[in-house]
């Protein structure tokens, strides 16, 4: 579904992401993981079109999406959930979900697709009428994930859900991810610093050190990496 390869980015002169490849099957959830600065959001932004990569490829369902607008990309599918959510606080819970139907066909769909994101979240089914600001952090980060799904991704991508939550949540929202890519054929990227919850429900995953791929295998081959067991799980 989707492959990225020999991928060059950064801002201005200075480049942060050295020949990226990896790919993402259908209904697959792979992890890029990574500590901070290690070029994760800037993997994203050139994904989702919000920076121009220098060189390489994104190809998308067999389309060349490289240096294609963020708007267009959108509407191939790629949908993403923003690092701190990005939420409109004044608006109520519904009114942002309401953002997220941002074509002719998601607007049709509105409705089901609402049914579809309260059976993932009840919760915010009896918060509709409220201000997202007023919500907690994770029910305002469950209101980011159903946007994007009422834009009907065939690729999610999730940038660090779990930032400044109770792990928890972070396990619900990581549920509702897993049962999308298994009944829905949503593939999901996920990008994660919590390196531990990533592996347990990824199928496979990248570690992003110094803007490159510096690792990359199964969940299970990366639980059991040396590498990864002391650089990120402290084991
Ligand atoms: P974090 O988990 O802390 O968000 P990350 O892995 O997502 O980190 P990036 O945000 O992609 O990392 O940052 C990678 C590098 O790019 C950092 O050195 C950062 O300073 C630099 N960078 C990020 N955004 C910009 C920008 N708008 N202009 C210039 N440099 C930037």
């Amino acid at each position: 579904m989707l492959k990225v390869s020999g991928l060059n980015a950064g801002y201005g002169s200075v480049n942060i992401l050295w020949d990226i490849e990896f790919t993402v099957d259908d209904g697959q959830i792979a992890a890029i993981l990574g500590g901070n600065g290690a070029g994760k959001t800037t993997m994203v932004r050139s994904i989702t079109g919000m920076i121009r990569p220098s060189s390489g490829s994104v190809l998308f369902d067999n389309e060349e999406l490289c240096q294609k607008n963020s708007r267009y990309i959108l509407n191939k599918g790629i949908v993403q959930v923003p690092e701190g959510r990005q939420l409109f606080t004044e608006m109520t819970v519904l009114e942002n979900l309401e953002m997220g139907a941002f074509n002719k066909v998601t607007k049709e769909h509105f409705q089901t697709n609402l049914k579809k994101a309260y059976g993932w979240f009840p919760k915010l089914e009896e918060r509709a009428k409220q201000a997202a600001g007023t919500l907690s952090g994770g029910e305002q980060q469950m209101v980011a994930v159903a946007r994007a799904l009422i834009g009907e991704p065939k690729l999610l991508i999730l940038d660090e859900p779990s930032l400044g939550l109770a792990p928890n949540i972070v396990d619900d929202i990581l549920r509702v991810a897993s049962d999308m890519a298994k009944n829905d054929g949503i593939s999901v990227l996920l990008v994660e610093q919590d390196i531990t919850k990533a592996l347990a429900c990824a199928d496979i995953g990248y570690v992003i050190e110094n803007g490159k791929v510096a690792l990359s295998g199964t969940a299970e081959e990366l639980q059991a990496n040396e590498h990864v067991k002391k650089a990120y799980l402290g084991i």
